[in-house]
Formats: C-alpha cells, structure tokens, sequence
C-alpha cells in the first residue's frame, strides 16, 4: 500500500485530507505557502452531506462552538436602508445563509488543531514533481528534495500541482467575470447578525458579513471585470484596484477603503470556475478547489472539499493502491461536483447588475421568489435537491476518537 502522501495546500481541504490519511494509517506531509494557517475570509457554510463528513470527523462539537448565528441576508441601498431581506430559515435553510455557519479562519484552525500530528511544512512549495512506476520525486522551492508515494494538490484555484502534473492553469480555470476581496474591518454600524450588501451601478458589491465580535465586521468588496492582467500575489496591486473601483461608490465603501492598507487578512482572487475533467495522472491527484470549484457564486465549495477528501482517503485506504482509488473517488464524486458547480440562475450578470434598472429588476425578481405564492414552491425546488452522493462507510477511517486520540497521544 501506498504510505507516504505530499498534500499541497494547507487550506481546507489538504487537512481534512491529512485528518482522514492519518486516521488510515498512512503518512501524510502537508506543504502550505503561507507562513502559517491562513486566517481571513468571511463565513463558510457547511451544507447538506458536508455536515456528516464533519460529525464523523468528531468536529460538529468544535464547529458548533465557533459557529456564528446569522439572521440572514439583505441588500441596501446606498443610504443603508433594506431593499430586500433572505432570513436564514427560506426555503428551510437552502437561501444564501446556511443552518451552519463558520468563519473560514476558524474552519481552518478547528483543522489545523484535529491534525497536530500531520508534518506540516509553512512557507515552502512544491518547485517540480517527477513520477515514475514506484513514486515522485519532489523538489521544494526551498531546495529540499523528498520523495513520496503520492502527491495530492489541494492548492487551490490557482493550484501549483495541477499546473505541473496536468497542464496550464487556462486549460482548467474559467473566468466568470468577476473578482472578489475580504479582509476585516471595524464595523461602522451595528449588523444585529445580518450580512448586507449594497450594490452599486457598474456591477460593484460592497458587503458586511457579522464577525463574532460586533466591533468587527468582514468586509466583501466584489467587481465584475474581465480578466486583468496583474500578478496574483502581488498584494499592493490587488489593494489598489480596489481603491480604484470603490472609490466614491457610496454606503460603508470609503470606511472600508480606509482600512485595507492595514487589513491583514487581506484576500483577493478571481471568481472562477475549475473544471478537470480527469482528477488524476499517475500518482498525482487533486482535491477541493484545485480540481473542481463553481467559485463562490456557486457556493459550496467548502463542503465540496470536505466531502472531497473523505471519500479521496477512503477510496484510498479501500482499495490499496492509487490505480483503482483515484478513479473510484472521481466515480463516487463526479455527480456531486457536476450538482454543486452549478451557478445560480442568471450568474455574476444577475447578482451584480450593471444598472440602477438591473438591481431592481433582481430585487423585485427576489421578492416574487419569496412571495406566499412562490416561495413553497421554490423550497421544494431547492431544498428538495438531496447532495448526488451515497456517502459510503470506509471501515478504515471508522473511529470516532480521531480528535482524542490525538490528544491522548500528545499526554504520553
Ligand atoms: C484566505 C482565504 C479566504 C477565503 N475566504 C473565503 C470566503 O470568505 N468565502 C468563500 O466562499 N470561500 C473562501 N475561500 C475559498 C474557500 O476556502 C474554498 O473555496 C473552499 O473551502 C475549498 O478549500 P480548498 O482547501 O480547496 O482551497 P483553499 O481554501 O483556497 O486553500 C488552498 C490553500 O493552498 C495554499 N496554496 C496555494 N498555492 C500553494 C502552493 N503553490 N503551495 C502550497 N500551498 C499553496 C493556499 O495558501 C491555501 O491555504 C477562501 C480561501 C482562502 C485561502
């Protein structure tokens, strides 16, 4: 059997992965860029089959303590009052506010605490990956060269390892129109738990999502934007397109502004779509947002990846060897992805209208879905789409002590 395992990407889906791995007795190494757990990023929801993933991980109690209760969802207008208002509970829980939500940093520290045992290597990367019939070879860009049984890209949209082992990023990355920002910043009013965006002429968005402390708000800054042509990690330029297109917007937009050159958690990235139509090449294979995302206009991408890595470890620990597991987890997976990737009807052109009409035409279009006549209906419609998986029982990664054993492990 396969043991050692390379993950790139220490977001989400590279620990769940970790935390499933380890659990089945192999030995998996993740490598994250960043220097450390990334923080940042507004709330995820954890929607349907992502939420058993996450009771057999033992972590619903974790979760459900950093869990932020939301009212919902409104859009402004520029003088900040209600155009219209989605509470959590429409269509049963199916609107844009999910039963679950989780600030993204704490997802991620809820993971990075569940696999303290993972050999975790912070700031470094994946340089060059060489396979042959027993492994891959892997060069760092550190300089360091290791070799492993397999290497798993959970690096993301813009993921390192499907450009090296599958090919360029436009053969698998779709623009949709659009980029997007978050970062935290004093809240300039009380959000009593409600997410607001205003959304302004010229396809803006300029959102405030609840923190846990209501001195603090997450802002969103959304634009709808061909491709631009600037480089993805360079953080100065990101802060000064925005300063560009926000500027003298209206609502909370100059507040906001003023805080991003200090934001540190500052995060901006295209809204895209990742389609791969083979998850695998040899021993190398993808998982979360790295190998297939609907972008953030889709939505669950984080249940995506979580279901993601269980089923990719389970498969794995199932079947002994990459040949059989890689296409089985893509075969238990596919319907899924295919379901959630799906966009909203209408996409970025009916969420982020161009013109003063546009924004009210879709806030009128919101209040007939939600009307005594449609909104019964409509519920039907989306809640009545139960996730495209039979989310499978893997005997090797059955235990509900992975957490405590953790811990019980440290104490000796
Ligand atoms: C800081 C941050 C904030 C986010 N905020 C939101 C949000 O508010 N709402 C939302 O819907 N989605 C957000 N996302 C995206 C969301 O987390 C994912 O869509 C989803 O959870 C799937 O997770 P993932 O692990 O596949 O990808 P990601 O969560 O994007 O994780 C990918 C990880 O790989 C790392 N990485 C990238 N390149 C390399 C490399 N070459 N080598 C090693 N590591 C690399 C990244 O630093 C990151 O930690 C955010 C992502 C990040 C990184």
């Amino acid at each position: 059997m396969s043991k050692s395992v390379l993950i790139s990407g220490g977001g989400i889906a590279g620990p769940a992965l970790a935390f499933w791995l380890r659990r089945a007795g192999f030995a998996p190494t993740v490598v994250e860029v960043a220097g450390g757990p990334r923080p940042g990023g507004q709330t995820v929801d954890l929607r349907g089959i992502s939420k058993e993933v996450v009771e057999r991980m033992g972590l619903m109690p974790a979760v459900r303590q950093r869990q932020l209760h939301e009212r919902g969802f409104e859009y402004v207008r520029a003088d900040g009052r209600r155009s219209v208002a989605m509470p959590a509970e429409l269509f049963d829980g199916a609107g844009p506010v999910a039963e679950i939500e989780i600030l993204r940093g704490d997802l991620a520290e809820v993971l990075a605490e569940a696999t303290q045992e993972v050999e975790y290597l912070y700031g470094d990367s994946v340089a060059q990956l060489d396979q042959d019939a027993n492994g891959v070879d892997v060069a760092f860009a550190s300089g360091t060269r290791r070799r492993f049984d397999l290497v798993i890209g959970a690096d993301g949209v813009h993921s390192r390892v499907r450009r090296l082992a599958f090919g360029p990023h436009d053969r698998f990355v779709q623009h949709l129109g659009g980029y997007t920002s978050y970062f935290t910043v004093e809240a300039p009013e009380d959000l009593n738990h409600w997410m607001k965006v205003y959304t302004a002429p010229r396809g803006l968005w300029v959102g405030l999502r609840p923190d846990h402390d209501p001195r603090f708000a997450k802002a969103l800054l959304s634009f709808r934007s061909p491709v631009i042509d600037y480089d993805y990690r360079d953080v100065a330029a990101q802060k000064a397109l925005l300063n560009q297109r926000f500027k003298d917007v209206g609502w909370h937009a100059e507040h906001i502004l003023k805080q991003l050159p200090t934001a540190e958690d500052f995060y901006f990235d295209s809204t895209s779509r990742v389609v791969v139509p083979e998850w695998s090449q040899g021993r190398v294979a993808l998982v979360g947002d790295a190998g297939y995302c609907g972008s953030p206009l889709a939505g669950h991408g984080t249940a995506l990846a979580l279901v993601g890595a269980y089923v990719l470890a389970g498969e794995l620990a199932a079947n002994g060897n990459h040949e059989h597991a890689f296409p089985a987890y893509q075969r238990r997976m596919q319907a899924y992805v295919d379901q959630r990737m799906e966009l909203p009807p209408g996409g970025i052109k009916m969420a982020m209208p161009m013109t003063a009409f546009g924004i009210g035409y879709r806030d009128t279009m919101i209040r007939l879905m939600m009307s005594k006549l449609l909104a019964g209906p409509m519920g039907k419609l989306t809640v009545g789409k139960p996730d495209a998986i039979d989310l499978q029982t893997y005997s090797d990664l059955q235990s509900s002590d992975g957490p405590l054993r953790i811990a019980a492990e440290q104490t000796e």
